[in-house]
């Protein structure tokens, strides 16, 4: 018996490999490394036109206690979009809840040249576990600007990613938080250090694909300790939008313009909260007022 051999789409970008990826946003049907390529072209974008970085910048990249596996593919996509950059790179990693060895030890084994240094700091794991996605991403960026402060940095990265980004600003519509809302956006300072979201463009389910097929990450589950279920408002609402946004990516891109469009109005006459930089009618905002002894027991060393 003859076995026809199932042939596969060339992929629409390089035309030479199989495409093996078909994405969401625009149907393109890609190989993994075009797939790769494009995510660092979209990161690349979002670093130039928000002018988030300079040449020779020393940038802290985080590495999110919720995904640090997807984050450190997303560190593999940053480094390779801003390579002619020079940077001095380092990434924070919360040495409670992820396993910084590990993480030093890919880093050290697939970035060329590397002099990135791994800063592992401990951090309250009940500070992480038990608010919202947003106290989480907060509590994070404050330990990172903490350490940006001490040592001379110029800019902290959070992987955060399109659809989380417009989920946030469009939970602050709803919960009627302009804390919450202007979080949502590419770029933001605090104390002079740049807090730049770079993926501003780029779809997690695109990154969670690289991440799954990664030479570099393959059976490297024990990075990641506990499970956090973080929400954003809650579980219904996370999940709906999240399914919502698979369905109709033009709506989490449109979100983009259209929040920019209300930015002004929104955001008219606040001031910024001086612990994480976001609009807030206070000086220090919500989220940070109830992170505060969170913040204020950590030691860095
Ligand atoms: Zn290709
Ligand atoms: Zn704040």
């Amino acid at each position: 018996m003859i076995v026809e051999r199932e042939t596969k789409p060339l992929c629409s970008s390089c035309r030479r490999r199989e495409a093996v990826y078909r994405r969401l946003t625009s149907g393109e049907k890609l190989c993994r490394l075009c797939l790769f390529s494009a995510t660092a072209n979209q990161v690349r974008k979002a670093v130039h036109y928000y002018k988030m970085l300079k040449r020779g910048d020393s940038i802290i990249f985080i590495l999110r206690p919720d995904k640090p596996l997807l984050s450190l593919q997303a560190f593999l996509i940053f480094h390779t979009a801003v390579r002619d950059m020079e940077l001095k790179y380092s990434i924070l990693c919360l040495k409670d809840v992820t396993n910084c060895e590990l993480v030093e030890h890919i880093v050290k084994s697939h970035v060329k040249k590397s002099d990135i240094e791994i800063v592992s700091i401990p951090c309250r794991l009940d500070c992480i576990k038990t608010q919202t996605f947003i106290h989480m991403i907060k509590y994070c960026e404050a330990l990172a600007i903490r350490v940006a402060m001490q040592r001379n940095m110029n800019a902290v990265i959070a992987p955060l990613f399109r659809d989380e980004l417009s989920m946030i600003m469009l939970a602050g519509l709803l919960i009627v938080s302009k804390t919450a809302y202007s979080e949502g956006m590419p770029l933001k300072l605090v104390e002079g250090i740049k807090v730049a979201r770079p993926f501003y463009y780029v779809f997690s389910v695109d990154v969670l694909y690289l991440t799954l097929t990664s030479p570099e990450l393959r059976e490297k589950e024990s990075i990641c300790e506990p499970h956090l279920n973080l929400y954003i408002v809650n579980e219904r609402f996370d999940e709906r939008l999240k399914s919502t946004f698979i369905r109709s990516p033009e709506l989490m891109y449109s979100s983009i313009k259209g929040s920019q469009l209300l930015q002004s109005y929104i955001l008219a006459g606040s001031k910024r909260c001086r612990i994480c930089g976001a609009y807030s009618d206070k000086d220090v905002c919500e989220y940070c007022e109830a992170l505060l002894p969170c913040l204020s027991q950590v030691e860095l060393s």
